[in-house]
């Protein structure tokens, strides 16, 4: 009966630390998500991620800083 007892705890034990992990996990991410900046890479003014222009893995604050960008990379 002791042996059961023991396993249902050790069971609950790591279900709860796996359960909580994934928890925590969760809004990390959605923090990250919400604060991350980017540097535009034509002028280096940091941006918000939701608001830069990006282009592969390149960032832009604005829509001309771009065009900029692309048309001194082709020259
Ligand atoms: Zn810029």
């Amino acid at each position: 009966m002791l042996r059961i007892l023991i396993l249902i705890a050790a069971v609950w034990v790591i279900y709860r630390l796996f359960f909580h992990k994934r928890k925590t996990v969760e809004p990390d991410n959605k923090g990250e998500k919400r604060l991350s900046a980017v540097r535009c890479s034509f002028c280096g003014i940091y941006v918000d991620k939701n608001d830069a222009i990006n282009d592969k893995d390149l960032f832009f604050c604005s829509r001309d800083h771009y065009l900029n960008y692309k048309d001194k990379k082709s020259k």
